[in-house]
């Protein structure tokens, strides 16, 4: 893989919040590369910190270890112009259209705004044409272009995200739930619309969700997350076809066969989610996983790549895989 290939680059990146009881690790070295052109999913569990991880690549919020590299340059600390520069390059389509669009701006004006702060439109009309323009791009209809954000369906409120996200021409857009607060019937259209948009313009697609089952559409290859650490990592048909540790398939099971004949065990994760406050020594999924040993609670297993691509931080994973 040479570098050009690789847009965007962590390295054992590290966020910590200081909370009353000591240390919250939301992120804890995390590892990956996606390539120009490609979806990495992140999957997890709410908090298991990968809505915190796309804030940390766009600059939103520090890091407290670790490196960001896009496009080959270290990113980790830019500030100032270059943030601002990097801020056209990298855009974000938030999860709840709702309310992350101001709700006192038409749809017109919620798309023209980024066009406007970066001064991209020479004149008013140039501005209403590059609207325009977007509003086809994503599927809205141009009779909208004076609603309100109440006045549009959730699928719509999401179009104009999706537009706004677009209007500065970025290469990497870090999706954070895009679709989970949309109806399923709705889901489908923005995902479609998203892959269609990533064909069409080369984008790279960092893809936050919770749900495994909207990921496979998506993503080439899938990184799971378990209170701030990756615990898996491999190609995405991989994933789905053989996951290898505990909590991935503890995910893949409770996803439902959409056939009359299809079945699949599900495996219960019982026991108590440990804190990511101050966390113990050994695995964070102990506490959960069925299959957890006496070590496993004392040492905390390395990422370890198992078949080439395959990464999993599991002391037992390869015996693991067969069963479960
Ligand atoms: Fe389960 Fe032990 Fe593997 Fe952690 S290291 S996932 S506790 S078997």
């Amino acid at each position: 893989m040479t570098a050009v290939d690789v847009i965007l680059e962590g390295r054992e990146l590290r966020k910590e919040f200081d909370v009353a009881a000591g240390k919250l690790h939301a992120v804890d070295g995390v590892t990956f590369q996606i390539q120009r052109g490609r979806t990495l999913g992140v999957v997890g569990e709410s908090g298991c910190g990968k809505s915190t991880l796309g804030q940390l690549l766009l600059g939103l919020t520090g890091v407290s270890g670790g490196r960001i590299l896009f496009k080959g340059e270290d990113v980790t600390h830019a500030k100032g112009v270059r943030r601002r520069a990097l801020r056209r390059e990298m855009q974000m389509i938030f999860q709840d259209p709702m309310s992350s669009l101001d709700p006192r701006l038409c749809a017109m004006e919620l798309i023209a705004e980024p066009l406007q702060i970066y001064k991209v439109c020479p004149s008013r009309a140039a501005l209403e044409e590059r609207v325009r323009g977007l509003m086809e791009l994503v599927g809205i209809s141009e009779r909208m272009m004076y609603a309100y954000p109440h006045e549009l369906d959730g699928g719509r409120r999401q179009r104009i995200g999706i537009a706004r996200a677009l209007a500065l021409e970025p290469d990497f857009i870090v999706c954070d739930e895009p679709v989970s607060a949309l109806d399923v019937s709705i889901q489908a259209q923005v995902l479609n619309l998203l892959k269609q948009l990533q064909r069409d313009r080369g984008l790279t697609y960092l893809f936050i969700t919770h749900d495994l089952s909207v990921v496979k559409h998506i993503s080439d290859d899938i990184l799971v997350m378990y209170m701030g650490q990756m615990v898996e990592k491999a190609p995405s048909k991989t994933l789905f076809r053989a996951p290898m540790h505990p909590y991935t398939k503890g995910l893949l099971s409770a996803i439902p066969i959409p056939s009359l004949h299809g079945r699949r065990d599900r495996i219960i994760m019982e026991g108590e989610i440990t804190s990511p406050v101050n966390p113990k020594p050994g695995c964070r999924f102990a506490a959960r996983c069925p299959y957890a040993q006496e070590r496993c609670r004392r040492e905390q297993p390395d990422l370890r790549e198992l078949e080439p691509g395959h990464f999993v931080g599991c002391h037992y994973a390869p015996e693991l895989s067969g069963g479960g």
